[in-house]
């Protein structure tokens, strides 16, 4: 059987960024740009004032040296007519320095009266002015291809004119649970059925990790009906389906999608839980089939879906992070498969402890509640509590109250 990390490089040779798309600048937070990207103006666009003060043409002044004052320019403001020798203007913060002027000198260090300012000291050529292209120049390369665009990075590009930004688009993925026994959530219960959870809890996760997701419901254990719904799924870029894909009779996934044109990447891997994971494409579009079973489903989504999604929207590192944390609790002695365990962290003496969620069956559905990471431990391997183990990083828990 494949182990995990072949497994993963399957899905790494397959899966391949989205056709990049021109978006404006305010939709295209969180995603990752496709191309250099360059500023579109100087930055400041002008030589201005860095205070507010008075901008004056400098000339060796003296201290106690007294300038004429001829006008007064507020932010926003221009003023095109030159400044006189020994005349100086009001002038606030980020406005042009106009004509004939090439210093300012703080209100602070000044006293104005009956129209005359005096300096305090004598001032130093060119002080208190933010020059054109100081920042950044018209031209200049802001951020590089492959760039997730952050809150920091978005205040960048818009100060800098940059109105598009050619990104990987959000993945718009297909999420299908099968099986007879489930209902929508709401819907009457008959004996033998269960809420179909697992969309709930795919849904929350597939937004968390910046998708669109489409929804296609419930598909019974009957191929004609599977098919339809496969065949919807695979308009979107990515097609997740949870259940059918395990040695039961009514595990039909694998064989509707072969009369589709799968191609298999991979079926079965030696984790746990998640083991039938099915993986492969139909023309272009990934596939993947998670177990039903909820926590399963969720391993599976996490250690393989997620990585595949931050590849569909252009990630050059789609893998989580990694996070050294001392591990909290005993957890079950070494299996005969990799196994994925979930847990919370805690930030205790200086690091973070890793608790493992005390129920870890794959059918559970709380191993995943306040979970914040996954911990991998090798096929035999038992890391004893007190340990200090990697993670893979979901999410941070929250900070501390005030
Ligand atoms: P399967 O992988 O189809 O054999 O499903 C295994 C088990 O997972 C089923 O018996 C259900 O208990 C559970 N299961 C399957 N699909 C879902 C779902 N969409 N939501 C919640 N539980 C599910
Ligand atoms: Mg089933």
């Amino acid at each position: 059987m494949l182990s995990y990390t072949e497994a993963l490089q399957i899905v790494g040779k397959t899966v391949t960024p989205l056709p990049p798309r021109l978006l404006p600048l305010a939709e295209a937070a969180g995603l990752v740009l496709a191309e250099e990207t360059r500023s579109r103006l100087d930055l400041p666009p002008a030589d201005n004032s860095a205070m507010d003060g008075y901008a004056y043409g400098f000339a060796g002044q003296p201290a106690g040296d007294r300038l004429t004052v001829t006008g007064f320019i507020p932010a926003g403001a221009l003023r095109t007519e030159t400044v006189p020798a020994g005349h100086c203007v009001k002038i606030m913060t980020g406005a042009p320095l106009p004509p004939g002027c090439d210093t300012v000198v703080p209100i602070e260090e000044t006293e104005e009266s009956d129209g005359q300012v005096r300096l305090r000291k004598a001032g130093q050529k060119g002080v208190h002015v933010r020059y054109r292209g100081e920042e950044i120049r018209k031209g200049e390369i802001l951020l590089a291809a492959a760039t997730r665009l952050g809150p920091g990075e978005i205040g960048l590009l818009a100060a800098a004119g940059v109105a598009q930004v050619r990104v990987y688009p959000r993945p718009r993925v297909a999420v299908l649970s099968t099986g007879d026994e489930l209902v929508e959530l709401g819907a009457a219960m008959r004996p033998g059925q269960i809420v179909n959870s697992n969309s709930y809890l795919l849904t929350a996760r597939l937004r968390e990790l910046g998708c669109e997701v489409v929804p296609l419901g419930i598909g019974g254990d009957e191929p004609e009906a599977l098919r339809a719904l496969l065949q919807e799924g695979l308009k979107a870029d990515l097609l997740v389906t949870s259940g059918g894909v395990s040695m039961g009779d009514r595990d039909l996934v694998q064989e509707v999608l072969r009369g589709l044109g799968f191609d298999l990447g991979f079926w079965k891997v030696a984790i746990k839980p998640g083991k039938p994971v099915l993986f492969g494409t139909v023309a272009t579009v990934p596939v993947f089939g998670l177990p039903g079973n909820p926590a399963a489903s969720a391993a599976t989504l996490e250690i393989f879906v997620a990585p595949a999604v931050r590849l569909l929207a252009g990630a050059a590192d789609p893998l989580p992070p990694r996070l050294p944390a001392r591990l909290g609790g005993d957890i079950p002695a070494g299996g005969k498969r990799e196994t994925f365990l979930w847990g919370r962290l805690r930030w205790a003496e200086g690091g973070y402890c890793f608790d493992p969620s005390l129920r870890q069956g794959s059918g559970q559905n709380r191993s995943l509640q306040g979970a914040h990471a996954l911990l991998a431990v090798p096929a035999g391997a038992a890391p004893p509590a007190g340990e200090v183990v990697e993670v893979l990083l979901l999410r941070l828990p929250p900070g501390g109250a005030l």
